[in-house]
């Protein structure tokens, strides 16, 4: 399973990007209502500068209190995130998101955004081979 199939199977919809100079206040409104849980960071939405997630903005309300929320994406954003290609595996990308401890990753080609795929993402297109699998595998042991 790669990457390029886990992209084909969300229906290939636009990346929501955030600017470094928005608010965190107008970031969690974006959050919020496209129900998603990280933000790429990005000016032209194409090269990525960094990755906003819920956990970001959690963090630093928990320390500072509210007054985060008027601080901007570019403060509180993680630089240079980890990214992966169309071409890698699920599993690998799995294997980064788990040891790395993060749950998203932006899809890059030719130094441009593509995509983004989550853990949620990942977890569900193996669930989905697993199974096909164990189908296929079930059919050869009972002979159909
Ligand atoms: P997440 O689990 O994705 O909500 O993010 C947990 C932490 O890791 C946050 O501080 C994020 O800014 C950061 N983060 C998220 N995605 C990545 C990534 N692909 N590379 C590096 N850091 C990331």
């Amino acid at each position: 399973m790669l990457v390029q199939q886990i992209l084909k199977s969300k229906g290939g919809g636009a990346v929501t990007t955030v600017k470094a100079g928005s608010s965190i206040a107008d970031a969690a409104d974006t959050l919020a209502e496209r129900r998603i849980g990280g933000l790429i960071v990005s000016e032209d939405g194409e090269t990525v500068v960094g990755i906003l997630s819920e956990r970001d903005i959690v963090r630093s309300l928990a320390l500072r209190g509210a007054v985060c929320l008027q601080e901007t994406v570019g403060d509180l954003m993680t630089r240079n995130p980890v990214s992966c290609s169309k071409s890698d595996s699920a599993d690998a990308v799995l294997e980064q998101m788990t040891n790395g401890r993060f749950r998203h990753m932006p899809v890059i080609e030719d130094g441009k955004l593509v995509g983004i795929v989550t853990i949620g993402d990942v977890v569900k297109a193996r669930l989905e081979e697993l199974a096909l699998e164990k189908d296929a595998l079930q059919g050869m042991i009972m002979g159909h």
